[in-house]
């Protein structure tokens, strides 16, 4: 019997599978698909919140604040990419100066450090290319922007090295109580635990209500997004927000770590859990609200589109905790945004539950520090070139957008976790996320995981399941 089973490898899941590690337990994380981040983790806007905007005194707003602190620091330890670039709320008319003024006293009430109402010419020197209609704007400059792959998967990566066992294609199917603990039974047959952490994200209101009395209720929102690419870096240099409404934070425009511009997210409450297609109504929509916010949006330069589902809650706060009737079962459900942001902080919270409720003792093995993939775009010529002359596979380039080699796919696929499908290699390094869109080094990568795994080719997916690229071969199928 496990003393914990984490359900859900996404950010929420393995933050706390990383700070669990820290203590000596027997922990498993149990992940439905074939990867970590492979639910909303993977398709959100990548901010790190300053936390104005959560309801202040809630759950929600103190773990954001929290989770913005610890990201910097994170960041270094875990070897991931996080820029604290400030963000920007804009008011685009005069009578929206007083949500403005609400925001900022709502940020103070949760503890934001550093704000400013910015006047029009501040605003404009700041950010040129913001709407001339801008009036004012909430500057917040402990806003930041972070990898969302590479926090879930340094999380995870470290959570692995640290003895936290993760199962894969592991679909776990229903709960019931049982002498000490809970046995699950999964798509892989049963498990048993001490304790349950329900991580399962837009399905984490089935768990709770399979075993508890006191019902959650989870509504998947979709937020649709468009992705630009690097020629457009800088065309914004903070995170530019609309003021928030009913449906949150709403649209916004921003730069990532990696150099490209997003504009999203769209809003909609939908019925499919597994419904993260973009629509062209949400496309539409809103190209046309981050065409009001910025000026001159460079919207030829979109490279691809895509969309997510917040794990949106009746109450919208975090529900976070051991269910009142279900001894045992721990929820940390409701998890939208902010819940990347928040996500160091949610892991040291439910940590800090279970080693209480387990008494558990430190792990004296734990090492809480991991080095990601090697990336050569981050060393002098000089050190690139002896890279090259002892391992040359740093020479052979695999993905011309982002200039992505050989090596790096070979570390991505060798490492603890290590990259299994195309969206795994991707994810790791960046091979496919460029210009083309991966229809340049789609068949090298396949051609290198098919070596490295020692499969056949036609055995690659793209993101597990049946998501093979090769059904036969030609004149098979003609
Ligand atoms: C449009 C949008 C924009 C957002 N923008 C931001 C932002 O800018 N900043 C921010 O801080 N937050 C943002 N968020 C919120 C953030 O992305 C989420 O709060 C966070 O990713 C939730 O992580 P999670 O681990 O709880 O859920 P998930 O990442 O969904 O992980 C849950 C996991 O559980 C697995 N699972 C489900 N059912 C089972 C089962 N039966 N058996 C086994 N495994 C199962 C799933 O496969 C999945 O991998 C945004 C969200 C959306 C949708």
């Amino acid at each position: 019997m496990y003393d914990i089973v984490i359900i859900g490898a996404g950010v929420s899941g393995c933050s706390i599978a990383r700070e669990l590690s820290r203590y000596r337990a027997e922990i498993c994380v149990v992940e439905k698909c074939e990867d970590v981040c492979c639910g909303t983790s993977k398709a959100n806007s990548a901010i790190v919140h300053a936390g104005f905007d959560a309801a202040a005194g809630s759950l929600m707003a103190k773990l954001n604040v929290r989770g913005n602190e610890m990201m910097e620091p994170l960041s270094r330890e875990l070897d991931f990419l996080f820029r604290r670039n400030g963000s920007l709320v804009t008011a685009l008319r005069g009578e929206d100066r007083p949500s403005l003024t609400e925001l900022y006293r709502n940020g103070l009430a949760n503890g934001v450090k550093g704000m400013r109402i910015l006047d029009r010419e501040e605003l404009r020197a700041m950010e040129p290319n913001v709407a001339p209609e801008a009036v004012a704007a909430l500057y917040a400059p402990t806003g930041g922007i972070v990898c969302p792959f590479g926090l879930t998967i340094a999380l995870a990566e470290n959570a692995c090295t640290n003895g936290v066992e993760f199962r894969f294609n592991t679909e776990v199917k229903n709960l019931r109580p049982v002498k000490g603990g809970w046995e699950l039974s999964t798509s892989k047959g049963p498990l048993a635990a001490k304790y349950i952490v329900n991580a399962a994200g837009v399905y984490a209101d089935i768990f709770n209500n399979l075993v508890s009395g006191v019902k959650i209720h989870i509504t998947p929102r979709r937020g649709d997004y468009c992705l630009l690419d690097k020629s457009t870096g800088g065309f914004v240099r903070h995170t530019v927000f609309q003021l928030p409404g009913k449906y949150g934070k709403g649209v916004l425009v921003s730069p990532t770590v990696h150099g490209n511009t997003i504009i999203g997210p769209t809003a909609f409450d939908i019925s499919d859990r597994e419904g993260n297609n973009t629509t062209a109504e949400g496309l539409q929509e809103l190209i046309g609200k981050a065409g009001r916010m910025v000026k001159n949006l460079p919207i030829r330069q979109v490279i691809t589109s895509f969309a997510g589902l917040r794990a949106h809650e009746d109450r919208h706060e975090f529900i976070i905790g051991e269910a009142p009737d279900a001894p045992g079962f721990i929820n940390c459900a409701g998890i939208e945004s902010p819940g990347l942001t928040s996500s160091p902080a949610i892991g040291e919270m439910v940590a800090n539950l279970l080693r209480g409720k387990l008494e558990l003792q430190p792990n004296p093995d734990f090492n809480g520090v991991r080095k990601g993939v090697l990336d050569p775009g981050r060393l002098s010529r000089e050190e690139y070139e002896q890279l090259i002359r002892e391992k040359p596979e740093y020479g052979n380039l695999i993905c011309r957008c982002e200039m992505i080699t050989e090596g790096e796919i070979l570390d991505a696929i060798h490492r603890p976790l290590g990259a299994r499908s195309l969206d795994g290699v991707k994810r790791r390094t960046r091979a496919g996320m460029g210009r083309c869109q991966a229809g340049f080094c789609t068949p090298r990568t396949m051609e290198i995981l098919a070596r490295e795994l020692g499969i056949p080719q036609p055995e690659i997916t793209k993101c597990g399941g049946a998501s093979n690229l090769i059904v036969g071969a030609n004149k098979d199928v003609l």
